[in-house]
């Protein structure tokens, strides 16, 4: 019993593998005709931690309060500070 789950483990692997293969087959020049035809510039923009729950957001979409940034008004608000204008 077990020497078939064995067997059936690896036929899923190998499945798993060759299905992988042909899809990086398959993706591989589609994705380098779409990196060729569209360049886009990846701009890093500054990001800061939320001060009230921790997520990061780009800093010119961020709410400044008077103690920090927030990633809403909502939050701003929720920690007790008021958004600076
Ligand atoms: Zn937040």
């Amino acid at each position: 019993m077990s020497l078939i789950l064995k067997w059936a483990l690896i036929a899923a692997v190998v499945a798993w593998g060759v299905w992988t293969w042909r899809r990086m087959q398959v993706r591989g020049p589609q994705s380098e005709t779409q990196r060729t035809r569209a360049p886009k510039p990846t701009v890093m923009q500054p990001t800061q931690a939320c001060l009230h729950c921790g997520v990061h957001a780009a800093q010119a979409e961020m709410v400044r309060g008077a103690r920090g940034m927030y990633c809403c008004v909502q939050h701003c608000q929720a920690h007790g500070d008021h958004a600076q204008s």
